[in-house]
């Protein structure tokens, strides 16, 4: 869903995308053109399928899969990081809140949950029930 109020205008866009993660959302920007309409949540300058420079923001739903772990961390609650596909079609390696390992597989159902790392506001990704 196009969201025009999100037109960054001159704004950074770490800052746009920031601004999302403080309202508990995840931001991402699809490009312009029409044949491609790349979906990423990285900030590039370029668009990676295309190369062109024109993106629109949109909000995510914030609900997706695990497409990949990465190595076991080892120890009891499981955490770590994961490449997570969310549903809007495109993919990002985040860090997973820790649950029971049980409950983190590949294709496992995932929410984001944003959280503070250092001061910093980060999405992360927690395992809900199917
Ligand atoms: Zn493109």
């Amino acid at each position: 869903m196009p969201t025009a109020e999100l037109d960054p205008g001159e704004h950074d866009p770490a800052e746009v995308f920031r601004d999302g993660l403080a309202l508990g959302e995840l931001r991402y920007r699809r490009c312009r053109c029409r044949w491609c309409a790349d979906r990423s949540a990285q900030l590039r300058l370029l668009c990676a399928t295309c190369g062109g420079t024109e993106f629109d923001w949109e909000r995510s739903s914030g609900r997706g899969r695990i497409y990949r772990m990465a190595e076991p961390t080892g120890g009891g609650a499981a955490g770590g990081t994961a490449v997570v596909e969310l549903a809007e079609g495109f993919r990002m390696s985040a860090r997973l809140v820790p649950v029971p390992a049980h409950r983190l597989w590949p294709g496992a159902p995932v929410r984001l949950e944003v959280t503070e790392d250092g001061g910093a506001l980060r999405p992360a990704f927690r395992a809900v029930a199917a």
